[in-house]
């Protein structure tokens, strides 16, 4: 029998270390988690001091939920068929909706089952309900069918085409809600916005998404993850993962209401018109206090000068009007924190020396 030379001795070493350090590198790999519990999360004792904490800022409130697509409404899926677009935004939505109804909102739903709901409907189902906010789940896809690498977080507000500040309430909510939740999955934001929250706009041009144009309460729509994407697949069918892409957007949504929203009254007593001159004061109220840079007051679609009293928080404004007639006044501010009125409009009828006050939309 050949006796094993010194050379061979060494080779055969070898070998056997590769193939250890293979094995052992390949179990790390695959024992490596997907995901990672967030921390106010992980136990349920703590998840529950966290609703808790947020149900001070939650309760009473209402929210209408609208998971995207289902029923008839079914093509959107993954490349090996596994991933769902329409049940994986029901999943994440009733999850959510468990979250929110352990803090004390009332939640409405578009679907609560695999069932079509026409776009329309999802709006006048949202704007019938009177809820406080609106929140449109879905899952992205790329362009190209064959991409299966795109991933990213985004949430949209609708805004004007060119003018991102226009209302900007809605992007406050979408910027608490997107941080949140791509946070949670640990995805980023796309890089098309800064920070993964963009204008309806962007994507279809002159109108926005009919979902977000239609519904006339505060409205966001949330694309969580791209369900093509080849790490997406391996997470979106996971209930628990599910669970944690809800937590994320109950997050969001309780930090949005924690940082206050400040609210604009008319003070009736100071509406005159004397002399072709009108006289209108606006009471601003907010608990953290209000920014006054960030005050804004339109008549008519242009934007006026005011005066603001710090001790009292009363806007006040003289507008100069030569007819009789419908007028438009739009009033915008926010508080300390950054969180800006929701859209007030009102329309102002002049009428011989009468004055008379609607809400405008
Ligand atoms: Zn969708």
């Amino acid at each position: 029998m050949r006796k094993t030379n010194s050379s061979e001795l060494l080779i055969i070493h070898l070998i056997t270390f590769v193939i250890t350090v293979f094995v052992i590198s390949s179990c790390t790999i695959c024992n490596f988690p997907l995901y990672e519990y967030p921390p106010n999360w992980k136990d349920i004792s703590k998840r529950d001091s966290v609703i808790n904490l947020y149900s001070k800022y939650l309760k009473g409130k209402k929210i209408f939920l609208d998971p995207g697509h289902g029923g008839e409404d079914r093509k959107n899926r993954s490349k090996n068929g596994e991933i769902i677009e329409a049940d994986v935004n029901l999943k994440v939505a009733l999850y959510l909706r468990e979250y929110l109804e352990k803090a004390g909102v009332t939640v409405f739903m578009s679907r609560e089952e695999d069932k079509t709901v026409p776009l329309l409907l999802r709006s006048e189902l949202a704007n019938n309900s009177n809820a406080d906010l609106f929140i449109s789940i879905h899952h992205n896809a790329p362009a190209k069918w064959e991409d299966d690498y795109t991933n990213y977080t985004s949430t949209y507000y609708h805004a004007k085409e060119d003018d991102y500040e226009y209302e900007p309430s809605e992007r406050d909510i979408a910027r608490y809600i997107q941080r949140d939740l791509s946070y949670v999955m640990g995805n980023p934001g796309g890089l098309g916005s800064f920070d993964g929250t963009y204008s309806d706009y962007d994507i279809y041009p002159g109108e926005g998404f009919s979902v977000l144009r239609r519904t006339k309460i505060p409205a966001v729509l949330v694309e969580c993850a791209f369900h093509t994407s080849r790490l997406e697949i391996l997470r979106l069918n996971d209930e628990t993962f599910n669970q944690i892409q809800a937590w994320g957007i109950f997050c969001g949504i309780a930090k949005y209401y924690r940082a206050g929203i400040p609210v604009i009254e008319i003070i009736n007593d100071s509406l005159k018109y004397e002399n072709n001159y009108l006289k209108i004061c606006f009471q601003l109220k907010d608990s953290y206090g209000i920014n006054q840079k960030a005050i804004k007051v339109y008549f008519d679609k242009n934007e006026i000068s005011y005066s603001f009293d710090k001790q009292t928080n009363i806007v006040s404004t003289k507008i100069e009007i030569s007819d009789d007639g419908e007028h438009l006044i739009r009033v915008i501010c926010a508080n300390k924190n950054g969180n800006h009125s929701l859209p007030y409009h009102k329309k102002i009828v002049i009428n011989k020396n009468e004055i008379k006050i609607f809400d405008a939309e």
